[in-house]
């Protein structure tokens, strides 16, 4: 199988709504589809198309590397610490930050899924109420 088949196969999957997979878990989700696929292949596919800013490559916390298609638009990410939990932040929100980076270091940013930690509203109210017992 050529790999740039793969790659499209891997982008359709992704494309239909998966979010943020693990390389396995793409693997697991194709392997029925290409018979000959084996996990390191999948792992190049995907760091190519990451590389090639279809896709976006995060950490969020979980141990793996995840992948997400970007091709519904771009988006970003708050994740809880504690009970992770994640809030999606429209692309619109970050813009205005990355465009004033982008002009004051004359940096040009290709981040495509920024993920940022903390700890999420209902964590800290639990945190609160239980230093008031
Ligand atoms: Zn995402
Ligand atoms: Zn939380």
């Amino acid at each position: 199988m050529r790999t740039s088949s793969v790659d499209l196969i891997i982008l359709e999957a992704l494309e239909k709504g998966h979010a943020h997979l693990s390389s396995h878990e793409v693997y697991e989700l194709i392997r029925d589809r290409v018979p000959a696929v084996n996990p390191s292949t999948v792992y190049r596919s995907l760091e190519r198309l990451a590389h090639n800013g279809k896709i976006s490559v995060s950490d969020m916390g979980t141990g793996a590397e995840v992948y997400e298609s970007i091709s519904n638009g771009i988006h970003h990410h708050l994740v809880c610490q504690n009970c992770h939990r994640v809030i999606t932040l429209e692309d619109d929100e970050v813009r205005t930050f990355f465009s004033s980076i982008q002009q004051k270091y004359s940096f040009q940013i290709v981040t495509n899924h920024l993920v940022l930690f903390g700890i999420c509203e209902n964590c800290r109210n639990k945190d609160e109420s239980s230093a008031e017992e």
